[in-house]
């Protein structure tokens, strides 16, 4: 199932191993936005959609378990 979402879970384990932070935009970024058909990496014009809004708002108060999404994931 994470056939879907290899850029997810590419960072997302790179963030629980501590070879990434949630520091700025960019990580955001690679973590919500790497497997999106509207992604255009690099791009100043992506757009912060209202699912990228929330999972980042969720990600910041720690209402958001990467470990258990991974797993989920499988
Ligand atoms: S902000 Fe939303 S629409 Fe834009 S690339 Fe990220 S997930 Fe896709």
């Amino acid at each position: 199932m994470s056939d879907g979402f290899p850029g997810f879970v590419s960072k997302a384990r790179e963030i629980l191993e501590g070879g990434s932070g949630l520091e700025d935009i960019e990580d955001f970024r690679a973590l919500l936005c790497t497997d999106c058909a509207f992604y255009h990496h690099g791009e100043e014009e992506n757009e912060e959609c209202g699912s990228f809004l929330l999972l980042k708002a969720l990600l910041e108060r720690g209402a958001f378990d990467l470990e258990r999404a991974l797993r989920e994931l499988g």
